[in-house]
């Protein structure tokens, strides 16, 4: 069987190359290839000998995903649905902005972490991407956007780790995937332009502080251990405390000086003043009233009917934003981009084949408990 060369980064390539009989230099040829210009012909790729062309064609595959559709939105934001297999499919949206175009990427299909509100979580969780899987999203997404621009400049310029899936649940395909979007032979991106998104797998955010601290975004959505064990359930076993004395040491590596907190805006569930104070008295008098360096995005929820949840008032969200940056805390509020196509994470990729039997779970919790903040 053929090996898939998107699956390596440098390392993993030249130790391929190796094993082919080929020096190690000759991988970074190769890999710029593939990852710069795009090329997956081995016949086309002028500059490698023509014995170890003949040794790739042999031994070895460039090969993205299967597209099964694409939206376009009047926004200009992109959704690609690529097939993965066993009636499977994952998503990749580019949003194109001024100055930069960030494409979100999937590492999982579906996600076994079931947040309350989130499409995807609905879903249940049938498997990890492979590294290939992974970094094929954004292989095809560049090219594909750099051949209809018709120009050789990069489009892509942001990557974000939002799509479906828990990105540290898959850890062991995400590392390679990340060191190619960070080399300078791969997509030479800067690792503040690199988003890692997790739900609060603690242990994991440690391993990336250490292997490859790119930006750090946390789902946190809740303000207290309660309410955030009914909307984000791994709060059960890493709760918020050990949650944000990780953040505190992801930001001794990070490569910018503030944790980013997302937090999903549900009506009546989470939206209200005194949440915006227990959040604000959370992240201030976290290590001992040193405080955690950290900046809110507030999302505008984006309903689904099986998640019985409703999307707050925009001048509710207005006025919680308000009270946070009065508090210090840089605030923004998400834009909705590309509504007429569905765009919300999970909400294009149809139902994938669920292991993890989470829309029987789920039936069975459909009800949040609106504990007090104060608890
Ligand atoms: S919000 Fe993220 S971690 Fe939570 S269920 Fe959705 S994809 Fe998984």
């Amino acid at each position: 069987m053929k090996t898939n060369l998107l699956e390596f980064d440098l390392l993993g390539l030249q130790t391929f190359c190796e094993s082919l009989g080929e020096k190690r230099f000759r991988a970074q040829q190769l890999f710029r290839w593939i990852h710069q210009r795009g090329e997956s012909d081995f016949d086309r790729m002028s500059d490698l000998a023509l014995p170890f062309r003949a040794l790739l064609l042999q031994h070895a595959k460039v090969e993205g995903l299967d597209p099964v559709a694409t939206h376009k939105s009047k926004d200009g934001t992109i959704k690609w649905l690529f097939s993965v297999g066993e009636n499977n499919a994952i998503e990749t949206v580019f949003i194109p902005e001024d100055d930069r175009g960030t494409l979100c990427i999937s590492s999982q299909v579906g996600c076994a972490v079931g947040c309350r509100f989130c499409s995807t979580g609905h879903q249940g969780f049938s498997r990890n991407l492979t590294t290939a899987e992974i970094i094929a999203q954004l292989w095809m997404a560049e090219h594909q956007l750099r051949r209809q621009s018709g120009q050789n400049a990069r489009v892509i310029s942001n990557v974000v780790m939002m799509g479906m899936g828990e990105p540290l649940q898959n850890y062991s395909a995400l590392l390679p995937a990340l060191k190619t979007m960070l080399d300078d032979h791969g997509y030479g991106l800067s690792r503040r332009r690199v988003t890692v998104s997790t739900s609060g797998v603690v242990p994991m955010i440690d391993r990336l502080g250490q292997d490859c601290p790119v930006a750090l975004a946390v789902s946190l959505h809740a303000p207290t251990d309660p309410l955030r064990n009914g909307l984000v359930p791994l709060n059960l076993k890493y709760p918020l405390t050990e949650l944000l004395q990780a953040c505190s040491r992801y930001l001794a590596h990070a490569p910018r000086d503030f944790i980013t907190f997302e937090y999903c805006m549900l009506a009546g569930v989470n939206d209200q003043a005194a949440h915006a104070q227990a959040l604000i008295d959370l992240v201030t008098q976290h290590a001992q009233g040193k405080g955690l360096s950290c900046k809110f995005n507030l999302i505008p929820f984006n309903p689904f009917p099986a998640s019985g949840l409703v999307r707050s008032e925009p001048g509710v969200v207005q006025r919680f934003a308000q009270q946070l940056q009065q508090a210090g805390i840089v605030t923004t509020v998400r834009k909705t981009r590309g509504d007429d196509i569905d765009a919300a994470c999970g909400q294009l990729a149809g139902d994938v084949v669920d292991r993890t039997h989470a829309v029987e779970r789920m039936t069975k919790h459909r009800t949040i408990d609106l504990v007090s903040v104060s608890s």
